[in-house]
């Protein structure tokens, strides 16, 4: 059974927050002599003088409206990184605890369990890259914590089978975090429509893809009222600017221009997917529900360090599990991935 109670830190139930006389005062005040600001303001971004709204409630109101989930059931992040972090705080316990990942998967589950002293238990994808579920059974003990799940996942690309998703979720009795970093470029809907069925469930998502917004750093985590209130119990007041909340406000205004822009995005995807193999250096490229591609080629070392004299920078994810012999390519702009095809076709092998 689920019991968040019990995969509490003790210290994180017993923790007292963070308050601030503005928490038991709402509205316009006359004056504000409480938080110890410069009531004068900076001689240049004079607006700027006060601390921002510590639960980012304006930008709240309009990601609900787009994904359709209650404000109470949203957190906002420092990036998704954030989120990341502040989970491995709240339920394991450093020293005694573990979690599970699903290898080759996205780097900060595992830099963010050793930041935390969190024992990390691999249950490597299958050669098809989806998920080991006999492996993952075999892992899990009371100590587990967290399971992570990324879907679509970085750096192979793909989508995560629901149904192995929802094993995972009827089966585990922690949390299970499901990252759509790339869900808006994927052909499988998001699991925010499931929030409501699974207590254990944390979907993870970011403005750094999609919406093109990396600079900013916010990233979303969705789920149950009592886990996002553990989220807004631990983490730091501030941890969103007031200057990204009024950008991010502005930009969540425009929802049709950055379907637009992600239209445009799946379609240079295609078109790599269709121009790639034809070049002699290319060997495979695998399917992406992403923004991205892994692609294996004849020499990837040698292309990598080719592409970088080129000036070209892509990821080279040779070395890593299941993804030997390849490099991982974002989608760029048309005249980007022109000048990426170009160098390639140029490559002698
Ligand atoms: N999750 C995944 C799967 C990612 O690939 C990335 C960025 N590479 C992130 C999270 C980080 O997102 P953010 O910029 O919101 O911290």
């Amino acid at each position: 059974m689920f019991d968040l109670n019990t995969l509490l830190r003790s210290n994180i139930k017993a923790l007292v927050p963070y308050s601030s006389a503005r928490d038991e005062f709402h509205g316009e005040a006359k004056v504000y002599l409480d938080a110890n600001e410069n009531s004068i303001g900076s001689p240049l971004l004079k607006w700027y003088n006060r601390y921002p709204d510590p639960q980012q409630q304006k930008i709240k109101e309009k990601i609900s409206a787009i994904k359709g989930v209650s404000t109470k059931q949203i957190f906002i992040g420092n990036g998704s990184d954030e989120c990341i972090d502040l989970l491995y705080r709240a339920f394991c316990n450093p020293g005694v605890d573990n979690v599970i990942i699903c290898p080759p998967t996205y780097g900060m589950y595992e830099v963010s369990a050793n930041i935390n002293d969190v024992e990390l238990r691999k249950a490597p994808l299958l050669d098809d890259f989806q998920l080991n579920l006999a492996h993952m059974e075999t892992l899990v003990d009371e100590h587990t914590k967290l399971i992570w799940i990324c879907s679509p996942n970085n750096p192979t690309g793909n989508s995560i089978n629901m149904a192995d998703i929802e094993m995972v979720l009827n089966n585990f009795d922690g949390i299970v975090v499901v990252d759509e970093a790339y869900i808006n470029f994927s052909r499988q809907r998001s699991l925010v429509t499931l929030l409501a069925d699974y207590p254990n469930l944390v979907v993870m998502q970011t403005l750094s893809k999609a919406w093109g917004l990396a600079g900013l750093r916010l990233g979303m985590a969705f789920a149950s009222e009592e886990i996002i209130n553990v989220y807004n119990k631990i983490k730091p007041p501030y941890n969103i600017s007031e200057a990204v909340q009024e950008l991010v406000a502005k930009a969540l205004d425009n929802v049709e221009d950055v379907n637009e822009m992600i239209k445009e995005l799946v379609k240079e995807r295609k078109r790599l997917e269709t121009e790639l193999p034809k070049l002699a250096v290319v060997e495979k490229v695998y399917p992406s529900d992403a923004n991205f591609l892994l692609v294996k080629v004849v020499d990837a070392r040698g292309i990598y360090e080719y592409l970088l004299a080129n000036q070209i920078v892509v990821r080279d994810r040779s070395k890593v599990l299941l993804c030997e012999g390849s490099l991982r390519i974002t989608v760029g702009t048309a005249r980007e991935n022109d000048e990426l095809l170009n160098a390639l076709q140029k490559f002698i092998v």
